[in-house]
């Protein structure tokens, strides 16, 4: 950012769009003395809003923070105003003639971080917040903003860096001191390593919260694929048919099951066939199926079960659950299957509850997502590296080198250590306003 961190920075906080209230905030050492331009009674009383007239019309609340007791650190003032789109953009323009420039995206936040409100893990947690769509993800995100990881990354550092002080100690004042227990600090290290591996652990959680939990709905043509993800939806949104193998492209839903994503995918049915076009959805289907987390097999109970059926169930392994549709109708259930009816839904909301994932990721405090999880591979390496030199006969002070490496590579994920253009790519991602 070509811009100086020094100036009065301002950008609407609150939505586009038309709305009843809209809150613009202004942050630098010319906060309160624009607000009070603008703004009258001006009452530069912390945190304390006061009702008031702005100058070029229109009425509101301002709202003073004092430096070092605002979300970005510095002196800021909230001033809400009737939310049409008109009406924001004359306030941000009284503003800049008043000597504010127009906040970048991010720049709050990135304030916030410079101003060490708050670390790297923390601002990701308020764009994850932000973008948060489901209860599981708020949750998390939350949890993170409030300093889960960093808490974590930090007691992880201080372990580290309190070997590497013992190793110092015992190769400067080995008179003194007398020889590193270096027994003891390997062990040290391991417990850093087991933290390091528990935490990368969570990447998985992350990746479900935020891509979903993915069912693929396979099946031979007719079984009522299409009805039954209708019933789950409760709208039409993929075309259900009584041609057998019409359904040729695949219908991707996202639904909530206990606060989490699950992303239903049709596929086209599912049936050795010498039509070309079919066989190639086949193809992809049996693609989408691999891909998935879990396969719901759906069967037409009113037919019988045959060999073709097993075939598949066989193919896609232990992710299979078997569901027995049109319950309605007379027929024979596998043993093991969910029995549902799209028509009347029956058995639907079982099998929604029946899906197999770690309800406990919801009380999960922590997540990693990839750039925190690259930086702690190399961590843990470097960890490693440390470790098995201790128990090496190679000089001791060699593996002070590697835990200088593990204790920056953590430091990439709370910001110590992030070089300017990482942390321009973090807050790149964020909108105006945040
Ligand atoms: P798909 O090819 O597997 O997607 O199957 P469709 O969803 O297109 O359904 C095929 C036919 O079965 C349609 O005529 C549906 O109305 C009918 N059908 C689907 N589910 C049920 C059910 O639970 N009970 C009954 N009686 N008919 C169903």
């Amino acid at each position: 950012m070509a811009h100086s961190h020094f100036d009065t920075i301002v950008a609407p906080i609150t939505g586009a769009g038309a709305a009843a209230v809209a809150i613009i905030r202004l942050s630098g050492p010319d906060a309160w003395r624009i607000a009070g331009e603008l703004f009258q009674p001006w009452r530069p009383e912390p945190m304390k809003a006061v009702y008031g007239r702005y100058r070029h019309g229109d009425d509101g609340l301002a709202l003073p923070f004092s430096e070092g007791h605002s979300y970005t650190g510095e002196e800021s003032a909230e001033l809400s105003i009737h939310g049409s789109p008109e009406s924001v953009r004359a306030l941000v323009q009284a503003c800049i003639r008043a000597g504010a420039r127009m906040a970048e995206p991010g720049e709050f936040t990135l304030r916030a971080f410079l101003n060490g409100r708050i670390d790297l893990t923390q601002a990701e947690a308020v764009r994850d917040l932000i973008e948060s769509r489901t209860a599981a993800q708020l949750r998390l995100a939350n949890s993170q903003r409030e300093g889960s990881l960093r808490r974590r990354i930090e007691g992880l550092s201080r372990i580290l860096t309190g070997v590497l002080a013992a190793i110092e100690a015992s190769v400067d004042f080995s008179e003194e001191i007398g020889e590193l227990d270096w027994k003891q600090a390997a062990c040290r290290l391991e417990e850093a390593k087991g933290k390091i591996s528990g935490l990368l652990e969570t990447a998985d959680f992350n990746r479900i919260l935020r891509r979903g939990l993915r069912v693929a709905i396979v099946g031979p043509p007719n079984a009522g694929k299409s009805s039954l993800l209708n019933a789950i939806l409760g709208s039409d949104r993929s075309i259900v048919t009584e041609i057998p193998g019409t359904t040729r492209d695949f219908v991707e839903e996202q639904i909530e099951v206990d606060g989490f994503p699950v992303v239903l995918i049709d596929t086209a049915g599912i049936r050795e066939s010498r039509d070309r076009i079919e066989e190639m959805g086949i193809r992809r289907s049996r693609a989408v199926a691999a891909g998935a987390d879990h396969v719901w097999y759906v069967h037409d109970s009113s037919q019988a079960w045959n060999a073709e059926d097993d075939r598949f169930v066989r193919e896609f392994g232990s992710s299979v659950i078997i569901v027995e549709n049109k319950a309605d109708l007379p027929g024979r259930d596998h043993p093991v299957a969910h029995r549902v009816s799209a028509l009347t839904g029956s058995g639907i909301p079982e099998l929604l509850q029946s899906l197999p994932f770690d309800r406990d990721i919801a009380h999960r405090e922590v997540a990693i997502n990839s750039r925190h999880a690259d930086a702690l591979k190399r961590a843990g390496e470097a960890v490693d590296l440390a470790r098995q030199t201790l128990l090496s006969d190679r000089p001791t002070d060699l593996a002070t080198v590697f835990l200088q490496d593990a204790v920056a590579s953590l430091g990439e994920i709370t910001g110590e250590t992030a070089s300017p253009d990482m942390i321009a790519r973090i807050f790149s991602d964020f909108c105006i306003g945040k």
